[in-house]
């Protein structure tokens, strides 16, 4: 899908595939390429890697000017720093809920959040972005007591735990507004396939409590990928001297980016 989507957008993409055998040298000669190549601008490292390759230093490797995921630590810091540069590059799936709040009128100022995941990819950059909003935000994690009240406080759920719809409709307060990034398979006696894909969140007994709630599949995972887009363009216009599309309307953006 995300190939897709680049050709699309008319992007040059170039797909470099490995086996499973493949070793970290190998990869890290790969990523050290593309960032030598002046034509890519963005490098993207399919996670999970195999277990016998640090993923923490190969996604080190890549330069921080092509890094479309927003991982490295410079874009996370900046992204978490009060009154910091603004990251080169925003975390695809954080930057997608974000989006998706935004597109939906949700105002955030002094809203109660609850993120349920603390992952480096989504839980704790959504976390930073959505304080960054004027949220209070709690972040719930495998050791946290009493889940259900947490989220049953929340005036926004973001649920990214990755376990079949764990949270319960009935957890969530009336009105609130769920933002599921979880994709899972649960076992279907009706799907030929003899599963379906599935949120963290049970889908049919929260909406209808939610003021508001993302399906999966075709919430946030395509719009994970419409960051990417966005990320590759940004990282493309950096790379000769234009500013970035800024990931949320600001006085200075509400007037369209020439060529964004
Ligand atoms: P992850 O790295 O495995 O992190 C899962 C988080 O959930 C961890 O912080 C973990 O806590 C927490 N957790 C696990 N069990 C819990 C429990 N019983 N109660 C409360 N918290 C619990 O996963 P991830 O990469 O963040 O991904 C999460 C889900 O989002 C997965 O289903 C993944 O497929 C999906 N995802 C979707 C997209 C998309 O584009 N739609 C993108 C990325 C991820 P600890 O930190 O204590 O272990």
């Amino acid at each position: 899908m995300k190939k897709r989507a680049a050709s699309e957008c008319g992007f040059h993409s170039i797909d470099k595939q490995f086996d499973e055998t493949t070793t970290q040298e190998q990869l890290l000669a790969t990523v050290r390429e593309l960032n030598a190549d002046p034509q890519v601008h963005a490098i993207l490292v399919q996670l999970p890697l195999p277990k016998h390759i640090d993923e923490a230093r190969v996604l080190e490797e890549i330069y921080v000017t092509k890094d479309v995921d927003g991982f490295s630590a410079e874009n996370i810091g900046n992204l978490c720093l009060k009154g910091g540069k603004p990251p080169l590059a925003v975390p695809c799936t954080p930057a997608g809920c974000v989006e998706l709040l935004q597109r939906s009128g949700v105002d955030m100022k002094g809203k109660e959040v609850v993120v349920v995941g603390r992952s480096n990819i989504v839980g704790m950059p959504v976390a930073h972005l959505l304080t960054s909003m004027d949220a209070t935000v709690t972040v719930c994690h495998s050791r946290t007591k009493e889940l259900p009240q947490h989220v049953g406080r929340a005036d926004v759920v973001v649920a990214a735990v990755g376990a079949a719809e764990m949270v319960k409709g009935e957890w969530i307060k009336p009105g609130a507004v769920v933002i599921d990034v979880g994709v899972n398979s649960k076992p279907s006696s009706t799907d030929k396939r003899g599963y379906v894909l599935c949120g963290d969140v049970e889908f049919d007994s929260a909406r209808k409590v939610a003021s508001a709630i993302t399906p999966v599949p075709g919430g946030v995972g395509p719009m994970t990928i419409a960051m990417l887009m966005k990320n590759t363009v940004n990282l493309a216009r950096n790379s000769v001297g234009l500013p970035r599309v800024p990931l949320r309307p600001t006085k200075l953006s509400t007037q369209p980016v020439t060529g964004a």
